[in-house]
């Protein structure tokens, strides 16, 4: 059976753009008589509110869009996260980086929100802390230097031999790329996986929640296309099911943009309370 879902972040107001994205989820759940959830992406406690939450569910169900049961709030889960980390640390495949507290701090902004593509590939870590001796590490830690825990890519990739890395692309990548695909994570890198205050960053979350919620078929912007190249690595390295991916066209704003949560005009609430209604919304993204 078909599971899809929709996963956003309660850090705002929905937009026309999420409409695309769960409406489509719930299609592709629907056309094949499966399952569509509702997957609440708050792991960044800092920036997410319960009003949005409650404003996500509501917008959902304004727009007739409903979820089976079973919603998964990641902020209830982290023990998930961290058995997850503490298996690739046994693999011997995470490292420490300590790397200054602004470097990290916007890392892991970048961390918790799913990142977009141009961000996520210019995000790479340029490795400083990879190669730091056991001796030195312990004695960072020790002093009480913040860290963040981080995936060690290459070692990674060798850890799983032969292996070839592939996902199943029902959609299109942003340059039309479909069907079999090899992934190459190298092009994303050593990703945070976690930090003291934050146990999970976004990829391990996404992978872990997928896994656990059943998913086989993840639907998402074309912007996170190049996520898919490090996620299917990190399912690789779990041991989970490797699910089918549908990237979709994004809905743009009249600049051309990608709609962000800053377009504040065109929130389903804005349009909702200047009257518009569920079928205009679904007409304006050609759904
Ligand atoms: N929470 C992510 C977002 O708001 C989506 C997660 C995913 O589909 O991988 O963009």
């Amino acid at each position: 059976m078909i599971v899809t879902r929709f996963a956003p972040s309660p850090t705002g107001f929905l937009h026309i753009g999420h409409a695309y994205a769960a409406l489509t989820a719930r299609q592709a759940a629907r056309d094949n008589g499966g399952k569509f959830l509702l997957r609440i992406e708050d792991i960044d406690l800092a920036r997410c509110r319960p009003e949005f939450e409650q404003a996500i569910c509501e917008d959902l169900t304004w727009l007739g869009i409903g979820w089976d049961t079973g919603v998964r709030r990641q902020s209830q889960h982290s023990e998930d996260y961290t058995a997850a980390i503490e298996r690739l640390e046994t693999e011997g495949l995470v490292y420490p980086c300590f790397c200054t507290r602004n470097e990290i701090a916007a890392e892991i902004a970048r961390a918790t929100a799913a990142p977009h593509a141009d961000e996520l590939v210019a995000a790479r870590y340029p490795g400083i802390c990879r190669s730091l001796s056991r001796a030195e590490r312990a004695a960072r830690i020790a002093n009480g230097n913040a860290y963040a825990l981080r995936l060690d890519c290459t070692k990674a990739l060798a850890s799983i031999g032969t292996q070839k890395l592939a996902f199943e692309e029902m959609g299109s990548g942003p340059e039309g790329e479909e069907g079999h695909l090899r992934a190459d994570p190298e092009r994303i890198g050593d990703i945070v996986l976690a930090r003291k205050e934050l146990p999970t960053s976004y990829h391990l979350a996404v992978v872990v929640d997928d896994a656990l919620q059943g998913v086989t078929l993840v639907t998402r912007g074309q912007d996170l296309f190049a996520a898919t190249h490090i996620q299917r690595l990190l399912q690789v390295l779990l041991s989970l099911p490797a699910p089918q991916y549908l990237h979709h066209r994004l809905i743009l704003n009249q600049e051309g943009k990608k709609f962000s949560k800053r377009d504040g005009a065109v929130t389903l609430r804005a349009l909702r309370n200047s009257g518009v209604s569920p079928e205009e919304i679904r007409r304006m993204i050609g759904m």
